[in-house]
This record gives structure tokens, C-alpha cells and sequence, in this order.
């Protein structure tokens, strides 16, 4: 198994390689060259077996061998390990053939510890061998941050920096990446907006001369194994609900599109999905490119669900690349063009995206109103990111009679500010985290400039 770059242009790699390397040197995302099937057989035999099992199984084709089985079953099963419930991502039955799927019992409450606790193990375990130490950037606005930071906390061989626009992340969120005291961990808030963070980033990326031949990685979800990582529980949960045997379809709160285009590639593989329904807050491009074929960035907004505030998505070029027959010239071309003016999907690959994603777009007072009819019905107190695909699921699904899975993408108490405005009292932070408030942190407050923030991850990494 190789890894090609959605542009055509950079070298195909090992599934080492590409975890290791995030973005390919193109500007392209990394996908498989084949996807491996998954046959009738190997899904009716993953009835009743573990998460961690089905993990093993689904992603075994991707490490290619390069990781032996036993060492990678070891490395699945103590990264699911971190979850606090048995199922780690149990379904939960709202109403008929509804179901939520709760990705949200992991370290940080939400979806992105799924692959985030796999990959900082793969990476620590390709660094050790190699000899090697490396550090990781990021820049956050609320989950990505702590579930990186969740995920590295134990790791030897990797030192961990993540940025913050200082006193704007709300307390919760910046208490799970500060009250982390790991020797490897720092935090830093900058004076500044996300964006400048986000940009210090990246010139980090573009010239990494302050690092002095330390490898730099980036976990953010153009990483390959996180899309992988994320493939395991559309498999998981489809067998659950009868899978080979009987189709289900998937809504799924939508913003890069990794999570959505796990789905796609866990269809791919040979699971039987009717329909995949796209949700989106107001930041509505993947909506209004399926529904439009309007492909174009528009200003962004701030919505009660942040965590689905983006302007470009950027997985979306994987699945681009699909649509327009693995045709890197083609993606490249149009993504150049999507950078400078509003542009549209060419009409044979638009035709092939509509016959398996539908798209709905939920605004901040559908939010609050889906919050509070949802538990009227369900007594279910739905997290914002969920309750849009919550909505979505109820007005674009094709069949009542086919299982319709909606992936709950964060608890309820990481997003108090939705549910006290929905007209609740808040929700409770589950009990391994109810002193999260009290517990002692630690961070740096830089001012928005490159050059210190470069120096104090110089100086700090081991
Ligand atoms: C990251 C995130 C999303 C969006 O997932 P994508 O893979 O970027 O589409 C949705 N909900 C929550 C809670 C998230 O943290």
C-alpha cells in the first residue's frame, strides 16, 4: 500500500512516511492508491467483537505491515483504553431507526480524541524506532488543541506546543489543554485572534530553520492516519445495526469533511450505506457546493457550534479527487482558481457527489430550537455540533426504514453557552472531569510574534 497526493505531483509514500509528513510537497492531501476491500465475509465475522478489534481489523490494510500486528493491536487497545465507556462509541437510540452515535466519551468530550489518542501513539512508535524526537505546532480555536494535547501527553519522543488566542477559548476548553502538566506539553496563548496563531503556524511550517533539523509534524486532520482512525467506528456501528446484512445511513456535523469523508471511504471499502447527509452551521460551503454548485469562500461566522466554524474545508480536496476520477491536474487546476474567485464542480463530478451525499445547513436559532425539541422528545440534552446534524438527519434522509446513524460529535457540557441559551440549567462535566475548574495550570502568554514564539519553542523542547 502506497499513499498518492490529490495533485499528482509530489512522491508516493509509506504509510510511515505519510504520517509523518502531513501535507504532501504539492500542496495535495495523502490517500491510499487503492482502497482495500472489505468483504460480505470479514463484516458479518466482526459481529459482537471489541471496538479495539474492529479497529485492528479495519486499519490493518492502511499500516501495510509496516507496524507488526501485535505491536499494532497493542497501540489500538490503549488508545481506546482512554475511553470511559466499555462500547467506547455506544450508540444510543433516540427515536425510531434514529440512533446517536456518542464519539464523545473520550479524554477531551469530544470526536477528535477517536484519532488523536491513535496518533500520537503511531507517531511516538515510528519515532523511537528511528531513533528520532519531533515536535508537534498547532493553532486552536476549542478541540483540536486538547485532544492533540490528550493524545501526546504520554508520548516520549514528541514534545508538544499548541497556540491559543489568549482569553478567547472558553474556560472549559483552555482548562483541558493547561491543566495538562506533562513534561512534553506547553501551552501558549497569544496575544492576538486565532488566525494570527493560526498563521504563525504555518510560517513555522514553511521555514522550520529554528528548529535546527528537528522534525516538525502537524496533527491536524490533513494527517492520513486520522481519517483512518475515523473509518473504524462507520464500520463499528453499521455492524451493530446489522451491517453486512442491512444498509444504514450516516448524518454527520461537517466542517474540514474528515470525519464525513471517513464515512465515504468506509463506504468505499465495501460498507453497505444508503446515504450520507452532510450538516453544516452557518458556515455553509459544503451545503451550498452539493446544493448550488456554489464553490466558494465566504466570510466567516461565528456560530453557537465553533467547532464547525471554518471558510474552506480543507479534506474536501480528497474527496474532490474521487469525484473527478483521480485526476490530480484537474483538482489542481480548480483549487488554484477556488483560491482567487468563486468557482463551480465540473457537472459529471458534481452528479457523482449528489448520488452519495445530501447536505443541510442549520443556523444559530435552529440550533437552539432543535436542542429543545430533541429533549422534549428524547430527554436527550444534544451538544450544538449535534443538534445540526440532528436537524439534517430529519429533513434530508431518503428512507424512514433504512437506520439512520447521526454522529454526536461533542458532550453537551463542552458547549455550556448553546444549552444555557436552549433555556437548560447547563450540564454537568462527567464525573472523571468534575474538578477540571480546580485543577492547577500552566501556560506562556507570548505576543502575536513570530520570532517569540519560534524562540520559546526552541528553547523549551527536549
Ligand atoms: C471538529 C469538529 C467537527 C467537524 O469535523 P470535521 O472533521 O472537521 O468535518 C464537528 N463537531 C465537533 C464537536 C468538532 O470538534
Amino acid at each position: 500500500m502506497r499513499y498518492i497526493s490529490t495533485r499528482g505531483q509530489a512522491p508516493a509514500l509509506s504509510f510511515e512516511e505519510v504520517v509523518l509528513t502531513g501535507m504532501a510537497s504539492d500542496g495535495g492531501l495523502y490517500v491510499p492508491e487503492t482502497i482495500p476491500p472489505l468483504g460480505h465475509d470479514e463484516l458479518a465475522a466482526m459481529a459482537g467483537l471489541s471496538y479495539a478489534e474492529i479497529a485492528f481489523r479495519v486499519m490493518q490494510p492502511y499500516v501495510n505491515g509496516e507496524i507488526d500486528d501485535d505491536t499494532f493491536r497493542g497501540i489500538v487497545e490503549e488508545a481506546y483504553a482512554t475511553f470511559s465507556h466499555d462500547a467506547v462509541v455506544p450508540l444510543n437510540q433516540l427515536d425510531a431507526n434514529h440512533f446517536l452515535l456518542e464519539l464523545f466519551h473520550g479524554p477531551t468530550l469530544a470526536f477528535k480524541d477517536v484519532a488523536l489518542q491513535l496518533l500520537g501513539r503511531i507517531l511516538d512508535h515510528f519515532l523511537k524506532k528511528r531513533g528520532e524526537r519531533a515536535v508537534i505546532m498547532g493553532a486552536t480555536s476549542g478541540d483540536t488543541g486538547s485532544a492533540a494535547i490528550e493524545g501526546c501527553r504520554h508520548c516520549d519522543n514528541l514534545d508538544i506546543f499548541i497556540l491559543h488566542p489568549h482569553n478567547r477559548v472558553s474556560e472549559v476548553q483552555r482548562r483541558q489543554m493547561t491543566s495538562v502538566l506533562a513534561d512534553n506539553v506547553f501551552n501558549v496563548a497569544i496575544e492576538g485572534n486565532f488566525d494570527d496563531a493560526q498563521a504563525m503556524v504555518k510560517a513555522s511550517f514553511a521555514d522550520q530553520g529554528f528548529l535546527e533539523g528537528t522534525r516538525l509534524v502537524a496533527v491536524n486532520s490533513i494527517n492520513w492516519a486520522r481519517i483512518m482512525a475515523q473509518v473504524v467506528y462507520y464500520v463499528a456501528s453499521a455492524v451493530a445495526l446489522g451491517a453486512p446484512h442491512r444498509a444504514v445511513s450516516f448524518c454527520v456535523p461537517s466542517a474540514n469533511f474528515g470525519n464525513v469523508f471517513a464515512g465515504y471511504i468506509a463506504k468505499r471499502m465495501g460498507l453497505p450505506v444508503e446515504q450520507f447527509i452532510i450538516a453544516t452551521n452557518a458556515n455553509d460551503i459544503l451545503h451550498r457546493t452539493l446544493c448550488d454548485n456554489d464553490f466558494s469562500k465566504q466570510e466567516l461566522k461565528a456560530t453557537l457550534a465553533p467547532s464547525m466554524d471554518i471558510v474552506v474545508s480543507s479534506n474536501f480536496e480528497r474527496l474532490l479527487f474521487e469525484a473527478y476520477g483521480r485526476d490530480g491536474e484537474a483538482v489542481r487546476a480548480l483549487l488554484e482558481r477556488f483560491q482567487h474567485e468563486p468557482t463551480a464542480l465540473a457537472e459529471a463530478p458534481l452528479a457523482t457527489l449528489r448520488e452519495s451525499f445530501a447536505s443541510h445547513s442549520v443556523d444559530d436559532a435552529t440550533i437552539l430550537e432543535v436542542i429543545r425539541e430533541a429533549h422534549h422528545r428524547t430527554q436527550e440534552i444534544l451538544d450544538p455540533h449535534t443538534a445540526t446534524g440532528y436537524r439534517a438527519a430529519e429533513r434530508a434522509r431518503a428512507d424512514a426504514t433504512t437506520p439512520m446513524i447521526t454522529l454526536a460529535t461533542a458532550h453537551p457540557a463542552k458547549f455550556a453557552e448553546a444549552v444555557v441559551k436552549a433555556g437548560f440549567p447547563g450540564v454537568p462535566l462527567p464525573p472523571h472531569m468534575d474538578d477540571l475548574l480546580e485543577r492547577e495550570e500552566r501556560y506562556a502568554v507570548l505576543p502575536a510574534e513570530l520570532s517569540a514564539v519560534q524562540k520559546f519553542v526552541a528553547e523549551n523542547r527536549r
